[in-house]
């Protein structure tokens, strides 16, 4: 008998690259989605570094770089006096990254791409007009039940993976609470097909924050058009078609011609799901936080979820790890949306609204770390070693961490190196170490189990 698949709900961006990180690993899934077709909603604009990384590993990079506009440079100008403050260079993460720049590219050209190629590897995979309606867990796997156009279908699984947005229906049905809060303030998104390169030149980096006390504004080149982000003061109307011309006018300039492509108004949300795993069940993307989208974290952080948890159940499923492994996942990546991805889209906020001078998350150099690490272990300075290292910190792709002096143990299929050794691959077994300072690097997947060590450091 075959193997039951790994059930995805929902073909967002989240769910789509769960999909490919899941065919990555070898593993059986069936992806399902509400709609007939993918989303066409104007919602993300701009894809950061790590989520870059995902997407080589699970083999669509250069497909989508191929559809995007490549930033180098992040405008930070104060509105009123258009007085220009350090711009962030992204080169600056040269020595982290591949892909040492951001790309802006909207969420409805980035779908269809994820799809062609889960369509290509998997054909039949992804089920449309497939609405979940129920689940039941088992010891063994999940039932699932979804509404088609041609009756109730029930499927089996052996887990059941939630990517169905902030109003996740098995969020809901599990009973979860999202914990955070949801500021009166809206967004508004304006998508303007103008020329401001060569008929209406205008210097604007092409991802650029302008903060202002009364109404801020982030400016942000899309391939297709150019994109504007105002908020939107709680009780205040929508503006109507002519007042936003005038607001982008006000803005840019008199130009030769301007033609609003789309407009949406969204509330913002700062709220992350109080648990993300339920037995089998496992809540991904929006459905586990959802951030306010300042400096690209919904999306972003959502692919994040997508780049821990596919290894995960594959080392499982391999039997190279207890179930205790997917554990990892939550203990991982909450903090990384909640303290992390949350904690700097809410300071950015407050930073555009000028109601504070500086944010503390992203700071000159440190700007990355923010988003995509945390600290591996408790403060290296004491030297005291953690007692409880929460040194779960692998990806699937590369990761790497500063270590004082340490004690680590990991399983890995590629060479792992520090403090100028290689040590071989170890697979399925673990390795202990032990080595002064350095960076333990991987170039491949590794899982570290445990690491009594003083450390600083971060995953990446
Ligand atoms: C205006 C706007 C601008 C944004 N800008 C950015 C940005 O610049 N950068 C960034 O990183 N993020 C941004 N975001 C956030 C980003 O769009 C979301 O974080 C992202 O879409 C989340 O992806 P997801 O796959 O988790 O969920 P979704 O994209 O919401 O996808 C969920 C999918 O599940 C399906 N579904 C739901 N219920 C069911 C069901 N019962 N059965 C089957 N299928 C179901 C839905 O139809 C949908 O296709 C923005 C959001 C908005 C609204």
């Amino acid at each position: 008998m075959s193997e039951p698949p790994i059930i995805i709900v929902g073909a967002g961006p989240v769910g789509l690259t769960t999909a490919l990180g899941l065919d990555f690993y070898r593993l059986p899934f069936a992806l399902f989605e509400d709609d007939a077709e993918l989303s066409l909603d104007t919602k993300a604009g701009t894809i950061l570094t790590r989520t870059l990384e995902a997407f080589r590993r699970y083999g669509v990079a250069d497909q989508v770089l191929a559809k995007a506009l490549r930033v180098d440079e992040i405008g930070d100008v104060e509105r009123a006096t258009g007085k220009a403050r350090p711009s962030v260079q992204t080169a600056l993460l040269s020595e982290d990254t591949r892909y040492p720049f951001v790309i802006n590219m909207p969420q409805h050209h980035l779908e269809p791409i994820l799809r062609a190629a889960i369509e290509e590897r998997r054909p039949g995979a992804l089920h449309l007009r497939h609405q979940l309606t129920s689940f039941r867990q088992s010891d063994h796997g999940v039932i699932a039940t979804f509404d088609t156009p041609d009756g109730r279908r029930e499927v089996e699984g052996s887990y059941l993976l939630a990517c169905d947005g902030g109003r996740s229906t098995v969020r809901s049905q599990l009973g979860i609470s999202v914990e955070g809060e949801s500021p009166d303030e809206r967004v508004l998104l304006v998508d303007v097909k103008v020329d401001l390169d060569v008929a209406n030149p205008r210097d604007y980096p092409y991802l650029a924050y302008f903060a202002d006390p009364s109404e801020w504004m982030i400016l942000v080149r899309q391939p297709h058009c150019w994109r504007f982000l105002y908020p939107l003061a709680a009780g205040m109307p929508e503006p109507t078609a002519a007042e936003f011309r005038e607001k982008i006018i006000r803005f840019v300039g008199p130009v030769d011609d301007l033609q609003i492509l789309n407009t949406i108004v969204y509330r913002i949300h700062h709220r992350v799901a109080r648990e993300w795993r339920r037995d089998r069940v496992f809540l991904m993307g929006d459905a586990a936080h959802l951030i306010t989208p300042m400096w690209a974290l919904g999306l972003n952080t959502g692919i994040l979820d997508a780049i821990s948890l596919p290894w995960r159940l594959a080392w499982v499923a391999r039997g190279w790890a207890s179930d205790a492994l997917l554990d990892g996942y939550a203990r991982e990546q909450r903090p990384v949306a909640a303290e992390g991805s949350g904690e700097m889209a809410q300071a950015a906020r407050k930073y555009m609204a000028a109601e504070t001078a500086s944010v503390k998350a992203m700071s000159g150099t440190a700007w990355a770390n923010a988003a995509t690490r945390r600290p591996i272990a408790g403060p290296s300075a004491s030297g005291i070693a953690s007692p409880t290292p929460p040194c779960m910190p692998a990806t699937a792709a590369r990761f790497g961490c500063t270590i004082s002096s340490t004690t680590a143990s990991w399983r890995s299929i590629s060479p792992m190196s520090a403090a100028g050794q290689t040590f071989p691959p170890i697979a399925p077994a673990s390795s202990t170490a032990s080595f002064r300072i350095g960076m333990l690097r991987s170039t491949g997947d590794c899982a570290i189990d445990r690491c009594s060590t003083s450390a600083t450091g971060f995953v990446r």
